[in-house]
């Protein structure tokens, strides 16, 4: 029989990853503070359960997946909260992180687990939610090689490159210097755009020309075009989801005594950014807000 899975978080990303799962075969026990999220997954997957807690996701189920904003909210369904996960868990379960958690943390849950029999594997993603929906994500595994092959088909239905990048925490670290590259590569293209269409430049044509050139990147190959162009700004990643990645990156820099500069003004602007435009606003608004700070 399929395995069953207590996927807990079914947002702009849990969604449609969970959906890529339950349309491999897998069994569903489902969790979300918000009924609604639960409801409407149910609407498309009516073999999926729903359940009230992150405790009563758990019963009975072979792996919880976690997908939630971040690494504390984690901590809490897992182990800490109210009818956490913890209350409901059997030994020799497997715990998977997909959230884009601090990794140091993730370090100290995975012991934490441990000490509960749980084997824990933190699975950050990237890709956004289109290649969520494609089931095409890159998947930066952190843990031992022998769980990740008992997550695999799990894995395999959601992504396409699964990497093994190191013991514990070493996905969550990998992903945050991820998003830092990714942060940095979409502010210098709004920049660059803000300047160029002030000199009377087509954005359009710059984006072509980024992306036969030396500029090009994810940036420029795929928010530009799609998103920043145009100004629908609907990525389906948040300003305030981005800060805290930078926030995370920079967190492991200090916690290793590393000074980085650059990386510390990446914090200070997509956190301005953040409370300008509302944490809730897309990432790719952040080109509303250069052009907001060129005026100044
Ligand atoms: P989201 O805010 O859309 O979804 C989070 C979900 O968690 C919501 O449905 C919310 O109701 C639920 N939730 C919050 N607290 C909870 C709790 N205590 N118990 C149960 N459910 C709770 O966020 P998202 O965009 O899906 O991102 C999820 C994670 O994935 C984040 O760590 C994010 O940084 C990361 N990520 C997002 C993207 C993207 O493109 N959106 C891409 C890669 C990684």
């Amino acid at each position: 029989p399929p395995a069953t899975i207590a996927f807990i978080g079914l947002g702009m990303m849990g969604r449609p990853m969970a959906s890529r799962l339950a349309e491999a075969g897998f069994k569903l026990r489902l969790y979300d503070l918000s009924q609604k999220a639960v409801s409407d997954f149910i609407c498309a997957h009516p073999m999926a359960l729903a359940t009230a807690s992150a405790k009563a996701a758990v019963q009975g189920a072979d792996a919880v997946i976690t997908m939630l904003p971040d690494g504390k909210i984690v901590r809490q369904a897992l182990i800490e909260g109210r009818d956490s996960a913890r209350e409901g868990m059997a030994a020799g379960m497997l715990a998977i992180d997909m959230s884009s958690s601090n990794p140091v943390d993730t370090q100290k849950l995975a012991r934490d687990l441990a000490a509960l029999g749980v084997a824990l594997l933190d699975a950050p993603v990237s890709g956004g939610v289109k290649r969520a929906i494609d089931g095409s994500l890159s998947i930066m595994v952190g843990g031992n090689a022998a769980d990740l092959e008992r997550a695999r088909p799990a894995f395999a239905a959601m992504g396409k490159t699964i990497t093994l990048c190191g013991p514990a925490g070493a996905g969550h670290a990998l992903k945050a210097l991820n998003n830092y590259l990714s942060a940095a590569g979409l502010v210098a293209m709004c920049e660059a755009l803000v300047v160029g269409e002030a000199f009377g430049l087509d954005p359009g044509t710059m984006v072509d020309v980024f992306n036969s050139s030396t500029g090009k990147s994810n940036a420029t190959e795929v928010k530009g075009r799609q998103f920043v162009v145009p100004r629908n700004f609907a990525a389906g990643f948040t300003t305030g989801l981005m800060a805290k990645d930078l926030r995370t990156a920079s967190e492991v820099a200090n916690h290793l005594q590393l000074n980085m500069p650059g990386l510390k003004q990446a914090v200070a602007y997509w956190a301005d950014a953040s409370g300008k435009l509302g944490g809730s606003a897309d990432h790719t608004e952040i080109f509303r807000y250069a052009e907001m700070l060129a005026e100044e």
